[in-house]
């Protein structure tokens, strides 16, 4: 009798869609690693299209570096960044992504074209549906990216089944892109669903015209700038005056190192620097903005990478916390903020 052994690897479509399954949630979860690829590639300017709460297309157009024709495919395999090389570079990563694992997740459970031109190089498009490449040509196009991705979740169907209404993706899409704008000054994104603009920066670097865009110009001027700093942290952004409030933590955002994260101590740390000026289930608007040694945070966390670890998390967040009291309490509530708006 032959012993066979049950243990065998997975063909690398599976693996790209097991990990899919981690890396992409819902349709936010594409524009997010699409978008954060594209300012990875240092674009200055960067362009979103959505159709039908993302289900039916996701467009991210890009002016960055492009990828090279000899690199299209290999940008589609796992594990495969231009971002990391060595074990080094793990521990102070500061690109978006890292883990490789976008591209391959994405085109193993849609329908992905990508079109890319790197400088001096001639443009490639590629198409590539659950993971198999339909077609790959030259094409021309200036430096950049475009890519595309229609049918998402079509060969997954119980995550299909388990997407929330398309109002409800395309509010997660438009979240997204909020926060990647506010973390992102230097960046002018556009943002449309179904041919309607939803969001349009200037990217001109100024953190109070950016919040004008996405909150609206009478709340950016209910809202105060400040800034400070430790011997490891350095903190700056824009907080609202105590009468600006909302029912939910979200129009709260914290930003590491120009990444966009969420953290529930730091978050906590802002809220208790307004002390007992907001009432009982009422929020402020915050921007934050954290600058770091990129070795005091992990963010080799989680795939989506939004949950980091930080070292002396508690020192940061008492920084946090009284540098917000000192902005918000009364002698200092001079309305010094967004006077150019
Ligand atoms: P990661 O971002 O972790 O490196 P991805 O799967 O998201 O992994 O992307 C793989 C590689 O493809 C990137 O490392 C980068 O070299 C290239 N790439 C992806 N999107 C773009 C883009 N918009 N512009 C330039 N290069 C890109
Ligand atoms: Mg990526």
């Amino acid at each position: 009798m032959i012993f066979l052994g049950k243990i065998h690897e997975l063909t690398d479509i599976l693996a790209d869609q097991i990990a899919a399954g981690e890396v992409l949630e819902r349709p936010a979860s594409v524009v997010k690693e699409l978008v954060e690829n594209a300012i990875d590639a240092n674009s200055s300017q960067i362009d979103v299209l959505v159709e039908e709460g993302g289900l039916a297309k996701i467009q991210v157009i890009d002016n960055g570096e492009g990828i090279d024709s000899s690199d299209v495919e290999l940008a589609f395999k796992r594990h495969s960044t231009s971002k990391i090389l060595t074990k080094k570079d793990l521990f102070k990563i500061k690109t978006l992504g890292f883990r490789g694992e976008a591209l391959p997740s994405i085109a193993s459970v849609s329908e992905v074209e990508l079109e890319t031109s790197a400088m001096n190089t001639a443009g490639t498009a590629i198409k590539i549906k659950g993971g198999k490449i339909l077609e790959k040509k030259m094409t021309s196009r200036s430096q950049g990216t475009t890519i595309t991705v229609a049918e998402l979740f079509f060969n997954t169907p119980v995550r299909l089944k388990y997407l929330k209404s398309i109002q409800t993706e395309l509010a997660a899409i438009s979240d997204i892109m909020n926060r990647l704008a506010l973390s992102n000054t230097d960046i002018a994104f556009s943002f449309s669903s179904n041919g309607k603009n939803l969001l349009q920066t200037a990217g001109n670097g100024n953190l109070q015209q950016t919040i004008s865009a996405i909150y609206g110009v009478n709340n950016a001027r209910k809202m105060l700038a400040f800034s400070n700093e430790d011997l490891d942290f350095k903190i700056s952004g824009f907080v609202s005056l105590p009468e600006l409030t909302r029912a939910s933590k979200n129009y709260i955002s914290i930003l590491i190192n120009g990444r966009y994260i969420k953290n529930y101590q730091l978050t906590n740390a802002i809220i208790k620097g307004y002390g007992s000026k907001l009432m009982v289930g009422r929020y402020p608007f915050a921007v934050l903005a954290i600058s770091l040694d990129p070795l005091l945070i992990d963010v080799n966390v989680h795939p989506t990478k939004q949950e980091v670890r930080i070292s002396k998390e508690e020192q940061l967040g008492k920084l946090i916390k009284k540098s917000i009291a000192q902005r918000i309490a009364p002698e200092n509530l001079i309305p010094n903020a967004l006077k150019n708006l």
